[in-house]
This record gives structure tokens, sequence and C-alpha cells, in this order.
């Protein structure tokens, strides 16, 4: 499977990776949209949140709390930041292996564009 985002969980592309456990990893967007700009994803591969099976319930739940945990390492946690799944086209989903964007360390508009 031609997936970016394995490779970078398989070490074939290079990635600054932040967090690394059993069911996840995390690394720095190559094209920062904010002070902090983190892609939490999980190491098996799912296309889109439309593909979020039952058994998935947890993982996604994890990424979630890494990400929380990555926000209070930044210290963007009392301030706020924004979590974000994009799903589909028009969504602007670019990369087809979920990932949860991380985002703050400035004021954020909404809703977004
Ligand atoms: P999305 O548009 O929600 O699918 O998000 C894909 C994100 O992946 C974008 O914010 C890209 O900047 C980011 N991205 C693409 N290639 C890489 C890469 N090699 N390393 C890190 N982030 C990447
Ligand atoms: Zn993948």
């Amino acid at each position: 499977m031609d997936c970016l985002f394995c490779k970078i969980r398989d070490a074939e592309i290079p990635a600054t990776i932040v967090h690394e456990d059993a069911d996840c990893l995390a690394f720095e967007d190559i094209n920062a949209k904010a002070p902090t700009h983190i892609l939490v994803i999980p190491r098996k591969h799912i296309a889109s949140t439309l593909e979020i099976a039952e058994e998935d319930e947890a993982l996604v739940g994890h990424l979630h709390r890494v990400a929380a945990d990555l926000a209070r390492e930044r210290g963007i946690a009392d301030d706020g930041f924004r979590t974000v799944m994009n799903c589909g086209a028009e969504s602007g989903q670019t990369v087809f292996h979920i990932h949860l964007h991380l985002l703050g360390g400035r004021p954020m508009t909404w809703p977004p564009g």
C-alpha cells in the first residue's frame, strides 16, 4: 500500500517525531499552519473517519488524549488549541491515513475556511 503516513510510521520517510507509543505516533506537520502543528496518527492504517470501525473507538480516543498531553507539553493547553480530523475532498483531506491535527499557539478563527 502506498501510504505516506505508513511510510513515516515505518521510518521509510523522515519526520520529526514528537511522541511514539504502542498504538500511535505524533510528528511535526511539514507545512505548519500555527506555531504548534502536530499530526497524531494511529499505527494502524485507517483511510478516513468513514473507515473507523467499532474496534477502533478506543484507538481514536487515544489519539485525542495524546494530543491533549502534547498540548500541555507545548504550553498551549491553558490558552486553547484545536484538534481537527479532515475527511474527504471538500474538507481538504490529502493524506488518506487518519491523522488528528493539533493546532495552537495563536488565536484561531471560526468557522475554519
Ligand atoms: P490533511 O489535509 O488533513 O490530509 O492533512 C495532511 C497534512 O499532512 C498536511 O497538513 C500536510 O502539511 C502534512 N504533511 C504532508 N506530508 C508530510 C510529511 N512528509 N511530513 C509531515 N507532514 C506532512
Ligand atoms: Zn497508512
